[in-house]
């Protein structure tokens, strides 16, 4: 199955809890104002691998010891049948090395409309984070960009595991990991309002220019 996809990376440590690995899909049609990561928009056909190839990549890197995978883009509802056939083959995966790390993806959609349109999609998660960027409302919550956004443990290891976070407010500190590629700068995480100035501020100062940047 083939699926569009940003970037990935192994190991995330600000999206979710404990080691895990990030997967960014391509392509999101929802655009709210100020979203941090445009790069993922465009619906690009170029980006695109199969779901058998990134799980190769995810074995490799992870030596099978992972906490978690957090899927999140892009809108990875806009690719619901590459999104299904990822979710599958992480259970999969899952069940055959007797693992126990649990699947969070991010929407910008509501829920109310996950739960009309993609019911089993959701049903093959551990939790989910639905609802746009609104970039006027605050960030409160750990792993939330906007005070809207919910953090909904969807089967019972998402209920364990997510219990304890569901109400615990965003810190200043582990919101955002970054590391180079070549000559590209990633950074993920949720960033706090003015995150992405700052950088750039500090970025200048050493005598770097952020050029292309993903966040206007
Ligand atoms: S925050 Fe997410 S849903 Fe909103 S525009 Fe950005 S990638 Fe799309």
């Amino acid at each position: 199955m083939r699926i569009a996809l940003n970037k990935a990376h192994f190991p995330v440590t600000v999206l979710g809890p404990g080691r895990r690995l990030g997967l960014w899909l391509q392509g999101c049609s929802i655009h709210c104002p100020n979203c941090v990561s445009q790069d993922t928009w465009p619906f690009d056909r170029g980006r695109e691998t199969t779901v058998a190839a990134i799980l190769t990549w995810a074995r490799k890197v992870s030596g099978d010891q992972l906490d978690g995978v957090t899927i999140s883009g892009g809108e990875p509802f806009d690719q619901p049948k590459a999104l299904g056939a990822l979710l599958a083959a992480l259970s999969h995966w899952r069940e055959s090395i007797g693992g126990d790390f649990d699947v969070l993806a991010y929407s910008g959609y509501a829920l109310s409309r996950l739960q009309e349109k993609h019911p089993r999609l959701l049903a093959q998660l551990d939790a989910l984070i639905p609802e746009p960027y609104v970039d006027t409302l605050p960030r409160t919550h750990l792993w939330r960009g906007s005070a809207n956004q919910p953090l909904i443990p969807l089967s019972p290891r998402g209920k364990a595991r997510y219990a304890p976070y569901l109400e615990q407010k965003a810190s200043a500190d582990s919101r955002m990991q970054s590391w180079f590629d070549g000559e590209r700068l990633w950074v993920v995480g949720i960033p706090d309002r003015g995150d992405m100035a700052t950088l750039e501020a500090e970025a200048g100062a050493r005598g770097l220019t952020l050029k292309d940047v993903s966040w206007r």
